[in-house]
C-alpha cells in the first residue's frame, strides 16, 4: 500500500478543516487535508462569517476574497417577521447592505454575509496558497491508530477504491457532526440530541421581491396561528433562497409537493420557482466531553453541534482551529511545551458550551409564538383594534429577538478563564455579555483593537509568534524576557506603542499577546521569575488535570 507522511493530517474539508489547513500553512506547518466530497457545496449551511472570524481573515490577508466571493453586497440585510409575504408584517430589524455596513468601534472588521458555497472556495484558495498544504478531495478516512509516537491513518480514493496510508504527527477530525474521528476515540457528546427535525429547501426564483409588498430582507420569519413555523433566507442576495420548515421534536419526511405547498403558503400566493435541493437535518445542542485524546483532536461540528439561530456554529469552529493551530505549530517547531496541547480543550470547550446554549435560547425566543400566541384575529383582520394588537405583539417580539441579531459579546467577549497557559492578573472575570462587548486586555481575553496608524489596527501586530506590547515613554526593560524566550525557542517580538488610546485599553505597561491574538499575561513590570512566565505561556508546566465539566460551565453560563 502506498504511504506518505505529513505533520498534521486533517480529516474533513468543510469550513473548519479548510481554515485549519490554511492557518497551519500560513504558519509554515506541513499538513494534508482529506475530504470525501469533491469540494463543492451541494447546499450551503452557514452564511454569516462573524466579526472575530473576519478578524482572522484580515490576519490571513483574505478579506477582499470574502467581500468579492459572490454575495450581492447591495442586498439589504433586514430581518422581518410576517404572517406571509403578502400578509401582515409584525416587525422588522433593519440592517444595511454589506457594502454600506461599517465596522463597530471595537474592531477593524465587521461581520460578513458569505454563505458556505462562497466561503469554502475562499478557504480552499487560502489553504492552497501555502506550499506546505496538500488538499486531497474524494479521499475518505477509513480508520486510524494512535501509535504513541505518531498517528497512522488508512484512507481511500472514493472513485477508484485505492487505499493508502498516511502517517502524521497529529490528526485533527474536522469531519462534521457524525465525526468518525470522535466516535473512534469513544468520545461522547452531552446536551440535547434533538431540538427540532427541520427541512431546508433551496429554491431559485427570479424577482421574488416583485411578488410581494414587503421591503426586501435577508431573513423572514413566518408566524401563523400555530406559532413560528418557517424561515426564508436570501442566500445569494439575488435569485436563491433557503426556506426552512422548522418542525419540532417529531421526525417527519417531507415530500416535494409538501415542500412546495409550504413555500407557497409563506409567499402567500402561487408562483414559479425551481427547487434546487432539499435537506432534512436535526437541530441539536451537543458538546463533546473531550476535544481529543493523545495525538488526535476534534474541532468544529465534530466537537459541538448547535442550532443555527445566532450563526455561532462555524464561527465557534474557527475559534477552535485558530486556538489549536499555533499550539500544534509550537509543539512541532519545538518551543511548545509538553502540556500546551492540553490547553486546547480547557480553553475551547467552555466557549462551545456557552455558544450552543445561547443559540438554543435564541431558538426558544424565535419559537416563542408557539407558546405566547397572539390574538388569533391578527392573522386576517384589518380592524384598527386588531392592528394595534398586531403592532404591540410585533414590538414585543422585535425587542426579544434583538439579542440574536446583536451578539458582539459572544463573538469578541469569549475568555479563556482558568487556562493553564494564561497567567491571571488577579482582576475578577467580568460577566459574559451578549449584546455588548467591553474591550479588555485582561489575560485570557482577545487583545483589543485600537487604530495605531492609517488603516493599521493593534490586531495587525499579532499572529505569527508572541508579541510583547510595551506602552509609555520609558518602557520597562524586558531583556530578561527576550533572553529566556530565545533560550526556549519561543518566537517573541517586542513592540513599543506610544498610542494613548491603546495604552488606556490595555491598562498595563507590558502586555504579552500569543499567536492567536489572546492575552497571556500583563503587568507593569516583568515578574521576578521570568522563566516560570515563559514556561507557563508555552505550556511547559502541568496545568489543571481535572476534565472540564459540562454541567459546571452550563451552570456558570
Ligand atoms: C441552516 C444552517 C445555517 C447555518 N448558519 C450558520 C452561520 O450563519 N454561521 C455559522 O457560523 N454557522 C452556521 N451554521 C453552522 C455551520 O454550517 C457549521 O457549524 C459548519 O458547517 C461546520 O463546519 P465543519 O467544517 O466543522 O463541518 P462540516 O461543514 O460538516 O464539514 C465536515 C466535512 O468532513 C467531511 N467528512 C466527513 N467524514 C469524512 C471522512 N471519513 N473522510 C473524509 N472526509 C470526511 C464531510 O464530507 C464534510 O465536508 C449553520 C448551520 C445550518 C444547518
Amino acid at each position: 500500500m502506498h504511504s506518505s507522511r505529513t505533520s498534521v493530517l486533517i480529516i474533513g474539508g468543510g469550513p473548519v478543516g479548510l481554515a485549519l489547513a490554511g492557518d497551519l500553512g500560513w504558519r509554515g506547518v506541513a499538513c494534508t487535508l482529506i475530504e470525501k466530497g469533491d469540494g463543492s457545496v451541494a447546499q450551503p449551511k452557514m452564511d454569516m462569517v462573524g466579526i472575530r472570524a473576519m478578524e482572522f481573515c484580515r490576519r490571513w490577508g483574505i478579506v477582499d476574497w470574502v467581500e468579492s466571493a459572490g454575495y450581492n453586497r447591495d442586498y439589504p440585510q433586514d430581518c422581518a417577521w410576517v404572517t406571509h409575504l403578502n400578509g401582515y408584517e409584525f416587525g422588522r430589524e433593519p440592517f444595511p447592505p454589506p457594502s454600506q455596513e461599517k465596522p463597530p468601534p471595537h474592531s477593524p472588521q465587521k461581520r460578513e454575509r458569505c454563505p458556505q458555497n462562497f466561503f469554502d472556495p475562499v478557504l480552499q484558495r487560502f489553504a492552497k496558497s501555502s506550499p506546505s498544504v496538500s488538499l486531497r478531495f474524494e479521499t475518505e478516512l477509513l480508520e486510524f491508530e494512535d501509535r504513541g509516537t505518531h498517528v497512522e491513518a488508512i484512507v481511500q480514493d472514493v472513485r477508484t477504491g485505492e487505499q493508502r496510508t498516511i502517517s502524521a504527527d497529529y490528526l485533527v477530525g474536522c469531519d462534521g457532526g457524525a465525526s468518525k474521528v470522535r466516535q473512534s476515540l469513544g468520545i461522547e457528546m452531552e446536551g440535547d440530541a434533538v431540538l427540532t427535525y427541520t427541512t431546508n429547501i433551496v429554491f431559485r426564483c427570479d424577482g421574488l421581491e416583485q411578488l410581494h409588498d414587503k421591503k426586501p430582507g435577508y431573513r423572514f420569519i413566518f408566524i401563523g396561528p400555530e406559532g413560528t413555523w418557517a424561515t426564508l433566507v436570501a442566500i445569494n442576495g439575488r435569485d436563491q433562497w433557503r426556506f426552512s420548515l422548522i418542525g419540532d421534536s417529531e421526525k417527519r419526511t417531507l415530500t416535494e409537493d409538501e415542500a412546495r405547498a409550504a413555500i407557497v403558503r409563506a409567499v402567500g400566493k402561487p408562483f414559479d420557482f425551481e427547487i434546487l435541493s432539499m435537506l432534512p437535518w436535526v437541530r441539536r445542542q451537543l458538546v463533546a466531553r473531550h476535544y481529543g485524546k493523545g495525538r488526535v483532536f476534534i474541532a468544529g461540528d465534530a466537537a459541538h453541534l448547535t442550532s443555527p439561530t445566532g450563526g455561532f456554529g462555524m464561527n465557534t469552529g474557527l475559534l477552535d482551529v485558530v486556538n489549536l493551530s499555533w499550539k500544534l505549530a509550537g509543539v512541532l517547531q519545538g518551543w511548545g511545551g509538553e502540556h500546551l496541547l492540553e490547553s486546547y480543550e480547557v480553553e475551547q470547550l467552555p466557549v462551545a458550551v456557552r455558544n450552543v446554549g445561547e443559540a438554543t435560547e435564541n431558538l426558544r425566543r424565535m419559537l416563542s409564538p408557539r407558546i405566547l400566541q397572539p390574538d388569533p384575529r391578527v392573522f386576517d383582520s384589518n380592524d384598527p383594534e386588531v392592528e394595534s394588537a398586531r403592532r404591540e405583539y410585533g414590538e414585543r417580539y422585535t425587542e426579544m429577538m434583538r439579542r440574536e441579531w446583536f451578539s458582539i459579546g459572544v463573538h469578541l467577549g469569549y475568555v479563556y478563564e482558568g487556562s493553564p497557559v494564561v497567567v491571571p492578573d488577579g482582576t475578577p472575570c467580568p460577566p459574559l455579555e451578549v449584546s455588548k462587548y467591553t474591550p479588555t486586555a485582561r489575560p485570557g481575553s482577545r487583545a483589543p483593537h485600537a487604530w495605531i496608524g492609517e488603516g493599521k489596527s493593534t490586531l495587525d501586530l499579532f499572529g505569527k509568534g508572541f508579541v510583547l506590547l510595551r506602552f509609555g515613554a520609558n518602557p520597562p526593560d524586558v531583556q530578561a524576557l527576550r533572553k529566556t524566550a530565545a533560550a526556549a525557542g519561543l518566537p517573541l517580538e517586542v513592540v513599543d506603542l506610544q498610542d494613548e488610546n491603546a495604552a488606556r485599553l490595555y491598562e498595563r505597561r507590558l502586555v504579552l499577546v500569543r499567536p492567536d491574538g489572546q492575552v497571556s499575561w500583563r503587568g507593569d513590570a516583568l515578574p521576578e521569575d521570568v522563566a516560570t512566565l515563559v514556561d507557563t505561556v508555552r505550556g511547559a508546566i502541568a496545568g489543571r488535570a481535572e476534565p472540564v465539566s459540562f454541567k459546571a460551565v452550563i451552570a456558570e453560563a
